[in-house]
């Protein structure tokens, strides 16, 4: 049984509830994790405020030779960690592999933590006076993370939540748990302290325990918009410091005079990636028109090469990742035929490389979608791409706009001025230009606007050192005799 890392080591936890861990590309459980209860959350809160009181002193020095270490360690070992991630999740090897490379980045950006902390210092404010600036940690925080990225999200978080001088009680997601006990072994490993950063694993009852615990400082979640948003209602009524990622609709507008064999190309690898299981999946393609019906046929054309199947063996995408997702996504194709959308490629049709009882769905292309379908409406999150049509780059815009979702979404063309229009114009937080995927690098950071992200700040970067400090500014003056003297005035500049 997987169950939690705290203190510095694995323990099972008071609480006897079980969740069933799948091998979503045979459907067979393959093991059961721990959902812990609120005692179980107290016991790793507690865990992480011991070890926070130290931390927080422990030298710059000091924290980055743990997370050089760390990150020497997750690199050599992203094999296993690959491996894990696709029994688990059943996205393919070579995806799994490339969420391990993206997680890596954000350690490599919390090894430079000490030029990130750097405050500001001004001499002479007012005569013999200096004011200084500093960044201080928060004490214990909380990370919450989804199913799809059962790696990079927790290392969005983790290393520079821990590089900033914090502790850290992690709940990854309960259908994947796996890989972020791996993590917390090996950044123990690295010579992190007992305690700076503990597993628990659970459901809902371990969530709303972290959200309830007083000694919870911060909380960063990463999941669906309906439960970010009560994580975001819930914890900051409680006083907390929240970023609450959410979900997506994530459209690519391709304009008349794209190439549309890289456009193409581009919406396939963007939509059908990960099973579509990803919050930067493209799901809504607008194709501005007359090129709609030139970009269905390139789409079908390379959807009929896909191989689907178990990510063991090279296929190009895997299943998803329960049987009751893959049964709401196949509802999601039923509705939209229904609805009368026109399905160009039948995903329900797929003959997998893989174990007949695994969770498939193939990838599925539906034309001539309309906003008001609940195949456009809804995050589906699987391998439905859905294409609507549109009159005009304008149209294009108004309906990327009014979409309640605004994670991310790229517009493929080769005409600077309109690609400048729609950077400027889009209600998006992450615009790619000829790039399906605009997940920013590390040092800049990761989030979405309206209901894809709920609280202030985004995560990793700047933003994400901002997230786990707080500032303090220092006024400071040495004292001599010529500096007596009683004045009730407020202070000002000499
Ligand atoms: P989810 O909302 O079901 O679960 C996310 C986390 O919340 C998990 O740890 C889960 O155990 C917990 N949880 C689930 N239901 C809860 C409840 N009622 N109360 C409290 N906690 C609860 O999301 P998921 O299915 O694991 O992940 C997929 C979703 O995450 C998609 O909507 C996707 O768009 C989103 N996502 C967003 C981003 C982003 O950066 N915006 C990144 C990855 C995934």
């Amino acid at each position: 049984m997987t169950g939690h890392f705290v203190d510095g080591r694995r323990v099972d936890g008071t609480s006897t509830r079980r969740g069933d861990v799948f091998d979503p590309a045979t459907g067979r459980r393959t093991g059961q994790v721990a959902l812990a209860c609120a005692a179980d959350v107290a016991t790793a809160v507690r865990a992480a405020g011991r070890a926070a009181r130290s931390w927080r002193d422990a030298s710059l020095a000091k924290r980055t030779a743990v997370l050089f270490a760390f990150r020497e360690l997750v690199n050599a070992r992203r094999d296993r960690l690959a491996e894990v991630i696709t029994a688990e999740h059943g996205k393919v090897l070579a995806d799994a592999a490339g969420e391990v490379q993206r997680g890596l980045e954000v350690i490599e950006y919390a090894c430079g933590i000490p030029s990130a902390l750097r405050g500001g210092f001004s001499e002479n404010v007012s005569t013999e006076v200096d004011s200084y600036s500093l960044r201080q940690p928060l004490g214990v925080v909380a990370v919450i993370s989804p199913f799809n990225f059962p790696v990079m999200v927790p290392l969005w978080f983790v290393p520079v939540a821990v590089a900033c001088g914090n502790a850290v009680v992690l709940k990854p997601s309960e259908k994947d748990p796996g890989a972020a006990l791996l993590l917390a072994e090996w950044f123990a490993e690295a010579g992190l302290p007992d305690g700076v950063l503990n597993v628990v694993n659970g459901d809902a009852e371990a969530v709303e325990a972290l959200l309830d615990h007083p000694d919870v400082r911060a909380v960063s979640f990463v999941g669906s918009t309906p439960v970010a948003r009560h994580v975001h209602q819930r914890g900051t009524a409680a006083g907390k410091r929240v970023q609450a990622l959410g979900g997506a609709k994530n459209h690519m507008v391709v304009l008349p005079d794209a190439d549309l064999d890289l456009a193409a190309d581009a919406a396939v690898n963007a939509g059908f990636g990960s099973a579509g299981e990803r919050c930067m999946a493209i799901s809504a393609l607008v194709a501005v028109e007359p090129v709609a019906d030139a970009l269905v046929a390139r789409i079908a054309e390379r959807m009929a090469r896909l191989r689907t199947g178990d990510g063991r063996r090279g296929c190009d995408m895997g299943p998803l990742v329960t049987a009751a997702h893959a049964a709401r996504v196949r509802g999601y194709v039923e509705a939209g035929v229904a609805a009368g959308a026109v399905p160009v490629v039948d995903g329900r049709n797929v003959a997998p490389d893989g174990d007949p009882a695994g969770f498939w769905l193939g990838p599925t292309l539906f034309d001539r979608v309309t906003p008001d379908m609940s195949i456009y409406t809804d995050e589906i999150f699987g391998p439905v791409l859905g294409v609507l049509r549109v009159g005009s780059y304008d149209e294009a815009v108004d309906l990327v706009n009014a979409n309640p979702y605004g994670n991310g979404t790229a517009i493929f063309t080769n005409d600077g001025g309109a690609a400048r229009r729609y950077q400027h114009e889009v209600e998006v937080g992450m615009v790619g230009i000829n790039v399906p995927i605009p997940v920013p690098m590390a040092y800049y950071s990761f989030g979405g606007w309206k209901a894809s992200l709920f609280g202030d700040l985004h995560a990793h970067g700047a933003d994400g050192v901002a997230f786990f400090t707080r500032g303090k500014v220092v006024t400071s003056r040495w004292l001599d005799p010529r500096h007596g003297g009683v004045n009730l005035g407020f202070p000002t500049q000499t």
